[in-house]
């Protein structure tokens, strides 16, 4: 049973929108419940059009497909496909990012290298000469090597995975055939071999599922991050606020939602530029606010305040004081057109690949990036000139949080303890047990979960345990919404060994109080960041990923990116917990195969746990397994 209830920041938010008669997701979801029995268990394939095909695992129903197709083999290939389609939102994100930095450095887009500490240290890793060039140039030859990898037919090893990934797993995905070379050949040759009369084995299809996922954390995630630190800089840790009562009545409020910098990052420059305008239509600012993880991107890196995670985005329209909602790419709901069209906000779509009805679309691509984001601003201010004056109902609910834990700002707070070995510190807090563990946590947010807080307690009752967390995504927003990213959290959560230790660390940050139990790390490209900080750890001690006292953990499951995100922690060894279900539980093979036999070729397993307690405690003993084997 939950023993926690709706956090108040959702129930204020809920109340508004029903007061003003709006029907909200739990509402369509209530509708439409008890959802597919055959869809949860990943026993339904409409793959051809013999089908759809529905499997009985459990009843006296049909116990294959009309093809033949083992309830196994069903699951396993429904579970490559939601891989696919998680890789492939990733990859063609980090693509986007590589042509605009192409650009960029060819005077054809509007932007310049910000990160050239970035640029110099994956000079050092690809080998790239530097001394005494121009950084454009070391920049040149940086995305010359990752176009190469697009573009590649000679099946060698991806340039990325082989210079950024750890040698030792390197090696055990070379074995296990893992090792890929350019992702968008294996997108293909995924969902070939997942179509009518293909690849039918089970162990083979969920090979290919892990296969898929590596290709999602080291060129979907890794590549993505290194070159967006590379054009819009490397956060910097910044303190932030997040919640609804970031909204400002009397503002131009201007809602960047979606994932990708490229577009945020120039709204944020044009509110800016057109700051005097608003002012003359009578605001007394242009309040730029994030939702999502483009809200998270600039958060890290500006300190924008988070508005919304991904299931309270129809809910803040319903407060009336959006003016304009922008978005680019993935996790934007239908939905919102309907609702900003009852406020007359400006619902703005401006990627060719989401187009929404009642929408209005104006288009952005990186070449005429600041003509677009202009027009996106003045759209914004065009829409609080109509808005002013007019009742708005903002729930006044906000927490601060502190934000910009990239790798590098981690490294430079515990240089300051440790110049020499700054990884010192946290290593020898592990070993004595003021750190029991790391827990990343990552992905969405979900309405199934929102009412136990499902992210937040589990959160919780970690740091009970002194176990720091890790987060990025919806589970960052959920975080820091709920205070977990403040000193106060340090004190009012924390077991005493990860108290001691963030007193410390928030002294040497130069705050005013410990440093939270929370770190912000970012958007979901931004588990890159986590594995980076794994990676360092796991090379510090000698050891492998897997060896560490880390899990990872995705409480609110939503999308089929945070399916290829987990699928990627697993290649590296490192256990999962899960909420829900994945829909693989009508495929006893693969479930027995993800929750206890890839324990014998990663070392990691999954689990699920759909309860706050059980989760953090199974995660504890997770940890507690891993401090035993390596003695500590
Ligand atoms: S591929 Fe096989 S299981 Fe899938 S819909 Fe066609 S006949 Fe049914
Ligand atoms: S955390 Fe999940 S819902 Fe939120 S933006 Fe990322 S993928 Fe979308």
């Amino acid at each position: 049973m939950a023993d926690t209830t709706l956090p108040v920041i959702e129930g204020a938010l809920l109340k508004v929108a029903h007061d003003k008669g709006f029907a909200t997701a739990r509402d369509r979801l209530e509708v439409m419940s008890p959802q597919c029995g055959f869809g949860e268990l990943g026993t339904c394939c409409r793959i051809c059009y013999m089908g759809p095909c529905r499997i009985d695992p459990f009843g006296n129903g049909p116990k294959t497909g009309v093809c033949g197709l083992t309830p196994d083999a069903m699951v396993a290939r429904n579970l490559l496909r939601d891989t696919v389609g998680g890789t492939a939102s990733h990859v063609g994100h980090a693509r986007h990012v590589l042509l605009t930095l192409r650009d960029a450095l060819n005077g054809k887009a509007p932007y310049q290298v910000k990160g050239v500490s970035k640029v110099m240290a994956l000079a050092k890793t690809f080998g790239v000469p530097t001394e005494g060039r121009e950084v454009n140039d070391i920049c040149r030859d940086l995305v010359n090597i990752a176009l190469e990898d697009f573009g590649r037919q000679d099946e060698l090893p991806n340039n990325w995975v082989s210079k950024r990934a750890p040698a030792a797993e390197q090696a055990l995905w070379s074995d296990l055939g893992l090792m890929y070379s350019n992702p968008h050949n294996e997108i293909e040759t995924a969902m070939h071999a997942t179509s009518m009369g293909n690849d039918a084995d089970p162990v083979s299809l969920m090979l290919r599922v892990l296969k898929m996922s590596l290709i999602d954390g080291w060129t979907g995630l890794t590549l993505c991050v290194d070159l967006q630190d590379i054009l819009f800089g490397v956060p910097e840790i910044a303190v932030t606020e997040a919640a609804v009562g970031v909204l400002e009545e009397n503002s131009v409020n201007l809602a960047a939602h979606g994932h990708n910098p490229v577009l945020s990052e120039k709204i944020l420059e044009w509110a800016e530029k057109l700051e005097g305008e608003a002012l003359a239509a009578g605001a007394e600012r242009i309040n730029v606010v994030g939702v999502c993880c483009t809200g998270n991107e600039l958060s890290m890196r500006h300190g924008v305040k988070l508005a919304a995670h991904n299931s309270q985005t129809e809910l803040i329209l319903a407060t009336g004081a959006v003016d304009a909602m922008v978005v680019d790419i993935q996790c934007i709901w239908p939905q919102l057109a309907q609702v900003a069209k009852c406020f007359d906000t400006a619902f703005i779509t401006t990627d060719a690949m989401v187009r929404i009805p009642d929408a209005r679309h104006i288009p952005f691509e990186p070449h005429h990036a600041d003509e677009s984001a202009r027009q996106i601003v003045q759209a914004a201010i065009d829409a609080f000139r109509r808005r002013r004056g007019k009742p708005v109902d903002i729930p006044q609910h906000k927490s601060t949080a502190v934000a910009g834990l990239s790798v590098e700002a981690i490294i430079d707070l515990l240089s300051k303890l440790d110049a020499e070995d700054p990884l010192k510190p946290v290593i020898d807090n592990v070993a004595n047990g003021n750190i029991f563990g790391f827990v990343g946590v990552v992905g969405c947010s979900s309405i199934k979960f929102r009412d136990n807080a499902m992210t937040e307690e589990m959160v919780k009752h970690l740091l009970r345990q002194n176990v720091l967390v890790l987060t990025t995504g919806c589970t960052a927003h959920i975080c820091a919404q709920d205070g977990l990213m403040t000193s106060e959290a340090t004190y009012r959560y924390c077991g005493d060994g990860l108290k001691a230790v963030l007193v410390v660390l928030g002294k040497a940050a130069g705050l005013d109080g410990p440093l939270p139990p929370v770190w912000h790390m970012g958007a979901c490209v931004d588990n890159s960041r986590i594995v980076d900080l794994m990676v360092a750890l796991a090379e510090r001690l000698g050891v492998k990923v897997g060896q560490l006292p880390a899990v990872g953990s995705a409480p609110e499951l939503v999308q089929e990116k945070a399916v290829s995100i987990g699928g990627s922690f697993l290649a590296l060894g490192v256990s999962c917990h899960i909420a829900p279900a994945p829909r693989i539980l009508g495929g006893p093979m693969v479930t027995k195969l993800l929750t206890e036999d890839l324990q014998e070729l990663t070392g990691a397993v999954v689990r699920v746990e759909l309860e706050p307690k059980g989760a953090a405690d199974w995660m504890v003993a997770h940890i507690a397994g891993k401090r035993a084997a390596l003695g500590i």
